[in-house]
């Protein structure tokens, strides 16, 4: 199975993809994950990317595509993928489609979460996940079962984006609608896009998203 997930900061799009790893037995592609590995371990590009990150920009289409076409080579993504937060722009889902086609591999589907840009502000702002296992958390819409420990590994250390605050998120909702909303109809032309109602709660949205992959 490989599947794009499609949606505005805060959507659900890591929520989900984590899901579905377990599920399928394929690797999360997270971009956003791996710029903050390279910011942490103050890389070239991690130094490259710190400000745009922090101001809710987009980090160049160089960098990303550059970025994904050697993750895609690594064996884990052989049997299928999750791409989380990949492409972003045109360019990037051009380069993604010339990428696949070399390696003679096809989209199984493109899904579209749809969630109101208000609901994706209090989303955002609750955000924080564990830091020794990544999984993820809110302060409303997702606690641990017990307070302050993680449920999937027990950690008690936890870490919020220094993107993650209210200032940051309008630029990150406006980037979206204007340099990643118009690769939709790329998919729709395609014939693979699925979308789902990204605005019901976790569990719901994942029985839906396995209806729509269901039909795929
Ligand atoms: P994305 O990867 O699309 O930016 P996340 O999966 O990180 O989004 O989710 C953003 C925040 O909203 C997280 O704190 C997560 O726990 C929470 N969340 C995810 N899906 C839902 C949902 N369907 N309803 C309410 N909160 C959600
Ligand atoms: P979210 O799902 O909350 O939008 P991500 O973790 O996917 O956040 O991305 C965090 C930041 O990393 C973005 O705001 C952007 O600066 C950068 N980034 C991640 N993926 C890409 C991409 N494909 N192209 C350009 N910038 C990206
Ligand atoms: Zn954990």
């Amino acid at each position: 199975m490989k599947l794009i997930l499609l949606g505005p900061p805060g959507a659900g799009k890591g929520t989900q993809a984590k899901r579905l790893e377990e599920r399928f037995g394929i690797v999360q592609i997270s971009t956003g994950d791996m710029l903050r590995a390279e910011v942490a371990a103050g890389s070239p590009v991690g130094k490259e990317a710190k400000a745009v990150m922090e101001a809710g920009q987009l980090v160049s289409d160089d960098i990303l595509v550059r970025m994904l076409a050697s993750r895609l080579q690594q064996p884990d993504a052989a049997k299928g993928f999750i791409l989380d937060g990949f492409p972003r722009t045109v360019p990037q889902a051009e380069a993604l489609d010339r990428m696949l086609a070399e390696k003679h591999l096809k989209l199984d589907a493109v899904v579209e979460l749809k969630v109101d840009d208000a609901a994706l502000t209090d989303r955002i702002a609750g955000r924080y996940t564990c830091s020794k296992c990544g999984t993820g958390y809110h302060d409303q819409f997702k606690q641990p079962v017990k307070a302050g420990q993680c449920d999937a590994c027990g950690s008690t250390e936890f870490t919020r984006r220094a993107d993650d605050n209210r200032e940051t998120v309008a630029a990150r909702l406006e980037a979206y609608h204007r340099q990643t909303a118009p690769i939709i109809p790329h998919y729709a032309a395609a014939g693979i896009l699925k979308s789902v109602d990204g605005m019901a709660d976790i569990d719901e949205v994942a029985r839906q998203l396995d209806a729509v992959l269901a039909t795929v």
